[in-house]
């Protein structure tokens, strides 16, 4: 089974506020962007009318590869709440 499929297979119960706050005001200022590219789900993005970065937490796989990538300490990450977030099913 491909890594795509076995994601596909993942459950999520999504809290209603974010796990992963965003410190905008750093964000605005960093050229190179590293969370757009080290996030397995694809999960960031930038709106293009306002500049602001994007998460879709409730994709969130838990990884922690964004709080490691970025460099400025502008993500304030945790754990969601206990019985939210993604349920692996297949390892
Ligand atoms: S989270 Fe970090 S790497 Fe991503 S845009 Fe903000 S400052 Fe840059
Ligand atoms: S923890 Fe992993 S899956 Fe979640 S937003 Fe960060 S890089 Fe993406």
């Amino acid at each position: 089974m491909d890594p795509a499929s076995k994601l596909a297979l993942d459950a999520f119960k999504n809290d209603k506020e974010s796990h992963i706050l965003i410190r905008q005001e750093i964000c605005k200022s960093c050229a190179e962007k590293y969370c757009l590219y080290v996030c397995p789900g694809g999960l960031y993005s930038i709106n293009e009318e306002t500049g602001e970065l994007l998460i879709e937490y409730a994709g969130c796989l838990e990884c922690g590869s964004c709080r490691v990538a970025c460099p400025y300490g502008a993500l304030e990450w945790s754990y969601p709440r206990g019985g939210f977030g993604v349920q692996y099913r297949y390892g």
